[in-house]
């Protein structure tokens, strides 16, 4: 019988604090997501000097939220890792696009919750595989509530394209008259110089990809739609091997520190400035975060709401 009691209690002060967080509300109307894909910690934030990463790791960081400890806690390729992030949940999913994710995505639960055309859930991404992180194998969603893409060169989701169209992509949306409320955009140029094993022009593309980040955070602020409405995510999909473990920075997939250890800044109207969060946060909570911030459902994410980075 006490036992009971206790377990009533403790449910019924969990979904107090749960009713809490959904009906807060937020300045937030809009998310986007951008994935820098396959740098290390140590060429970015790890490098105290922030040599290659000047304005992400020297000045935008005190603008927002940055999760010192946040990681990859699943498979460290490149599908695998931008599924966590869509669905909430890590698995073993084909790194070569050939299937889809088995839970719905946070662009079906946004679509279908909030009966919005399919155009205000986008997925940019060079890498064309990532087309399939709009659709799910679970028969109740498939083929249902399915984002807009644009991957790869020619936005039909084979092969990879340059980053700067990509770019040109996200700012054709974002300076648009309909932007839409939830984007995630990939850049590819770090992970294929890393492993052409060319270690000039992967530094030199994490250089790139800390301009692209700060032109998007601008451009954001220059639609009135957007500007102070918009939480903006700039994270990683995995890191990439430790200097002694296997072929060092020209690999990644296992769970080595180098792999698991990525970055997440958070910016935006609900974030706090200049604060550095040493709690652990991985890539599964940011659906549930967002899901959080827009007021929609994601039952499936076995993510949590990142509060640190938001204001109390
Ligand atoms: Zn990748
Ligand atoms: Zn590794």
């Amino acid at each position: 019988m006490k036992i009971r009691i206790i377990t009533f209690l403790l449910c019924f002060i969990g979904f107090s604090l749960f009713a809490q967080e959904v009906s807060r509300s937020f300045q937030t109307k809009y998310v986007v997501i951008l994935v820098i894909d396959g740098p290390r910690f140590s060429e970015t934030y790890g490098d105290t000097t922030c040599q290659l990463s000047p304005i992400l790791c020297d000045s935008l960081r005190y603008q927002g939220a940055f999760y010192e400890n946040f990681r990859n806690n699943g498979p460290t390729y490149t599908v695998p890792g931008h599924t966590a992030i869509v669905t909430g949940s890590y698995q073993r999913i084909s790194n070569a696009g050939t299937s889809l994710p088995k839970n719905p995505s946070l662009f079906q639960y946004y679509l279908k919750q909030t009966g919005a055309p399919k155009s205000d859930g986008f997925i940019v991404a060079s890498k064309g595989k990532l087309d399939v992180l709009a659709n799910t194998k679970n028969k109740k969603w498939h083929d249902q509530f399915v984002a807009a893409t644009y991957c790869g060169p020619n936005g039909n989701g084979l092969g990879y394209g340059k980053d700067e169209k990509t770019f040109a992509k996200v700012t054709e949306l974002v300076t648009g008259a309909n932007a839409p409320h939830i984007m995630l955009i990939n850049l590819l140029a770090v992970d294929v110089y890393g492993h052409a094993a060319n270690w000039d022009k992967y530094k030199e593309s994490i250089t790139a990809c800390d301009a692209y980040a700060a032109r998007l955070w601008s451009m954001i602020q220059t639609n009135p739609s957007m500007k102070d409405r918009t939480t903006l995510f700039i994270t990683n999909d995995h890191g990439r091997h430790l200097d002694r473990v296997k072929s060092g920075f020209v690999n990644h997939g296992d769970r080595c520190e180098g792999c698991r250890h990525i970055s997440l800044l958070v910016l935006g109207p609900d974030t706090p400035k200049g604060i550095s969060i040493k709690k652990e946060g991985e890539l599964i909570d940011i659906s549930k975060t967002i899901s959080t911030l827009l007021h929609f459902d994601m039952p499936s994410s076995k993510g949590r709401f990142l509060k640190e980075a938001f204001k109390p």
